[in-house]
């Protein structure tokens, strides 16, 4: 046989992140219950107050083949069988009284298999009553006469309460009262035989430190949770005996101290420990009634009895409960008899009942899960979620865990071998759940009128019976009177020792009346003193009250004199207010319009400069199309010019050879200066032999120039003045469209400006071109030039690099001269006459390559009406 392994209790654990000061451990309590029959065997034994230890049975020992071990497990405190009801009370549920009373909150229950006492222990059993009736002895005890008339405290639907005045209070009890069946429990009532002796407690018990000064009320309810599902025990319902109405479940609702509660349960108030151990009665026989109707077994299910305790602050005067709803303090105790915690084949329910069953322990099983979350959050920093909605008996007492309060558990334990495997789950269970700390409940806020009000108005000193008489002490002083007894009718000295003492007693008598009338004399002028001098004084303090008074009206008027001026003021300071929201209205307004100017004008600016660029774009574009325009005519012109001139010089060099070649032997003609005096005037021959820089000044003397070439042309010529006379006749034949035009020369001054045009003017004259000053005249066409621009491009461009001048012309005799051969191609010379800083100018040469034929079709289609003006600048110097 293996030694048996002593477990050793636990040793505490250091939390983490708790506030160990803040916080007390769930209260966990064992008792173990005596042994229902003496030879049972015993598994549990109670080692010390603190520590039982678990046995392992015989037979369980045998099934393990003898692996087992003993366990010991340690509580808060623990009760062997022998503890009494009071002892138990005394050190678990007093305090949770006495918190309750000092507005705390509290839960206890029990915990444990069905058989281990846990209603012995919450209920009690007939003669030893539980800890819930004394409890209610304990609470009724300290507020008894401390509590408020019936119906001051009105529970409402909201978990909260709400107070009436005494009258409607009152009104209220009569109402009530007046019902066909009286539904008002009386608190003079005489307990119910059935638990008289369960309610019936010797033992006095008491809270200490009670508020004198608050009224105090008592509301209890009582429900059951079977199945999840929870049944107010209290909820007035006709009973049909024949078809049994279904008992109505209630639903979880969370206040606004996010306390969980039942929505609708029945709050009975109740006035004193046997009007409310009769509702409790009541519930629990209801709750036998539904097990028995309903098939259920009632170990299955939780109990929970609630003692509300309204507590609410007197008024100033101590008279009354004050009407302030925010001053009432409500606390509350839970009583919990939980169901059997044994597992569900234990029980051998069956179909229904063991999903019943299985439920039951469903939400044992919850709130072992809760207290698991719960040690594992607190002990390692964790922030798993808490399974209290999993379960209804869970969510119930929510907030007791998250929130305050005050917890404690007993651990019931029927120490027979049986039981032996359920009671060490129950120890783990219990193990756990003392690691669980729970938030301390905080003091409730003093109201803060002055403490003893009650009191206060009530009238001293106490019955005066009680002391003993005046008269009885004085003669108790007086000296003791000899025997009165006669022995005999002889007896002469019985009587005179009696008037002697009498005597004696009588004379001792007045002079005690002398002193005590001699002392009332002396107190009467000491009294008359008193009042003279109190009178004085309250003459003086009359005076002075006067003066404070006529101080306080002075200061009242300077009050309202000052709250006139303020009124004034405010006033004052409304309308600046007013007029300064008005300006800041107007200044944003203003600003607001100032701004949209400046856009505007902003917008206006771009838009101008938008249209300006536009409209230099266009300028430009105008002028560059007027000036490439005006170049392509110009040239057109020139063209149509040369192509006149040189099919005229064909014709007269034709008309030369027809006149020569037929009269060789003719007389000499005329010298050529004759000859060419004679027909110069008449004469378009074309332009001289290239110019150098020095001929571009003789251009402008018209005649010199156009001399020259003539000169040299003609010098192989013989002419006659009959030849000149036909070819004269010729002309005149021609029409003037078809007259070759002889343009000697054309030069043109390009303008420094770009784009500037030029015009051209051209005269009507057919014959010959003159150079007035700075004007070349030309021959006018009045015909569509619509020759392309390449041909345009035909004659000599005199570009001036410096000055940017160009100066053009074509000489078509110097171009034949220099092609010989005829051939229709020309060269377009230009020249570049010396810079007029004297660099060398450069020259550009363009061929030209349009035919003849093409150029004087462009000559023909020349039609009337077309004009073209060209004004040669003349160069600049
Ligand atoms: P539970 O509620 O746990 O099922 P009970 O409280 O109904 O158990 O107890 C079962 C029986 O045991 C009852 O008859 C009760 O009188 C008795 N009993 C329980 N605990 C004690 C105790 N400590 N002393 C004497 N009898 C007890
Ligand atoms: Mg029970």
């Amino acid at each position: 046989m293996k030694p048996a392994k002593a477990k050793m209790p636990r040793k505490p654990v250091i939390k983490k992140g708790s506030q160990s000061n803040l916080k007390d451990p769930v209260g966990v309590y064992c008792r173990v219950r005596p042994l229902s029959f003496p030879d049972q065997e015993c598994c549990v034994e109670v080692v010390n107050s603190t520590t039982v230890q678990l046995h392992t049975p015989e037979g369980y020992r045998l099934n393990r083949n003898g692996d087992y071990k003993e366990t010991q497990y340690s509580f808060k405190r623990v009760f062997g069988i022998h503890t009494t009801q009071k002892e138990l009370f005394d050190v678990v549920a007093s305090p949770l009284v006495d918190d309750l009373i000092h507005g705390k909150n509290g839960l206890l229950f029990t915990y444990g298999v069905t058989g281990s006492g846990k209603t012995h222990t919450m209920t009690g059993s007939p003669g030893y009553g539980g800890l819930l009736p004394r409890c209610l002895n304990m609470i009724f005890n300290s507020i008894g006469s401390f509590q408020a008339k019936r119906y001051v405290f009105k529970s409402n639907d909201r978990n909260s309460m709400e107070i009436q005045c005494e009258v409607d209070a009152l009104l209220e009890r009569q109402k009530r009262e007046a019902m066909p069946v009286p539904k008002t429990p009386s608190n003079k009532r005489q307990a119910d035989p059935e638990f008289a002796d369960m309610i019936n407690v010797q033992e006095f018990c008491k809270a200490e430190e009670i508020d004198e000064d608050s009224v105090y009320g008592v509301f209890v309810s009582y429900i059951e949770i079977y199945n999840n599902y929870i049944y107010d025990l209290l909820e007035e319902v006709q009973l049909d005996p024949i078809k049994p109405k279904l008992p109505q479940s209630k639903i979880l609702r969370e206040d606004k101290n996010h306390n969980m509660y039942v929505a609708g349960c029945t709050e009975v108030e109740v006035k004193s420990t046997e009007e409310a151990f009769e509702v409790f009665w009541r519930g629990q026989k209801k709750r036998r009634i539904a097990n028995t109707h309903l098939n259920r077994e009632s170990s299955r299910s939780h109990s929970v009895f609630s003692i509300k305790l309204v507590q609410a602050p007197l008024d100033a005067d101590g008279d009354n409960v004050l009407q302030e709803k925010e001053q009432i303090t409500i606390s509350q105790l839970s009583l919990v008899d939980l169901a059997g915690s044994e597992r569900t084949n234990r029980t051998k329910a069956e179909g229904n009942r063991l999903r019943e069953a299985g439920n039951i322990n469903q939400s044992l099983m919850t709130l072992r899960t809760c207290m698991e979350v719960l040690r594992e959050n607190q002990t390692y920093g964790t922030n798993k979620m808490v399974p209290y909605r999993d379960s209804k008996l869970t969510h119930l007492f929510k907030n007791y865990f998250d929130g305050e309060g005050k917890v404690r558990m007993i651990v019931c334990v029927n120490p027979k071998a049986e039981d032996y495997e359920e009671s060490l789950q129950v120890m783990r269970f219990a193990e756990v759940t003392q690691e669980v700390e729970v938030a301390r409940p905080v003091d409730k806020a003093i109201c803060g009128l002055t403490p003893g009000r009650r009191y206060r108005n009530l009238p001293r000193g106490g019955p005066v019976g009680d002391e003993p008489l005046v008269t009885e002490v004085i003669l108790q002083s007086f000296p003791p009177l000899p025997p009165s007894k006669l022995l005999d009718i002889n007896d002469e000295e019985t009587l005179p020792k009696l008037i002697e003492a009498l005597e004696k007693r009588h004379h001792l008598r007045q002079l005690m009346t002398e002193e005590l009338n001699k002392q009332c004399m002396n107190f009467k002028a000491l009294l008359k003193e008193f009042d003279s001098s109190l009178l004085n004084k309250e003459n003086y303090i009359q005076e002075k009250l006067n003066e404070k008074e006529k101080l306080i009206s002075g200061q009242k008027s300077e009050i309202e004199r000052l709250e006139k001026k303020n009124k004034t003021l405010e006033y004052k300071i409304e309308v600046l207010e007013k007029t300064t929201t008005i300006y800041e209205e107007d200044k944003r307004n203003l600003q607001q319009e100032l701004e949209s100017q400046n856009q505007k004008l902003q917008r206006q600016f771009s838009d101008k400069r938008r249209l300006e660029a536009r409209l230099q774009g266009m300028v430009t574009e105008t002028s560059m199309k007027w000036q490439k325009e005006c170049e392509r005519r110009v040239a057109a012109t020139q063209l149509e010019m040369q192509n006149k001139l040189w099919v005229k010089d064909e014709k007269l060099k034709q008309l030369k050879a027809i006149v020569t070649e037929p009269k060789p032997e003719k007389p000499e003609r005329p010298s050529r200066e004759r000859d060419r005096e004679r027909i110069l005037p008449r004469s378009v021959s074309p332009s001289p032999v290239p110019l150098s820089s020095n001929n571009i000044a003789q251009i402008s003397t018209g005649q010199q120039l156009m001399s020259q070439p003539q000169l040299h042309r003609r010098s192989n010529s013989c002419s006659s003045i009959s030849v000149a006379s036909c070819i004269s006749e010729w002309e005149q034949k021609l029409s003037p469209f078809s007259t070759p035009v002889n343009v000697t020369s054309l030069a043109r001054h390009r303008q420094q400006e770009p784009g500037q045009s030029k015009t051209c003017i051209v005269s009507d004259r057919r014959r010959g071109m003159y150079w007035t000053e700075g004007r070349e005249m030309v021959p006018t066409f009045n015909s569509e030039i619509g020759v392309e621009e390449d041909r345009c491009r035909r004659g000599d461009v005199y570009k001036t690099r410096g000055g940017g001048q160009s100066v053009q012309f074509t000489d078509i005799e110097t171009l034949k001269q220099e092609s010989p051969t005829g051939s229709r191609k020309r060269r377009s010379s230009t020249i570049a006459p010396a810079q007029p800083d004297g660099t060398e100018s450069e020259w550009t040469d363009v061929e030209t390559r349009c035919s003849v034929a093409v150029e004087m079709r462009a000559g023909s289609q020349l039609g009337p009406g077309y004009q073209h003006h060209a004004q040669p600048k003349r160069k600049k110097p």
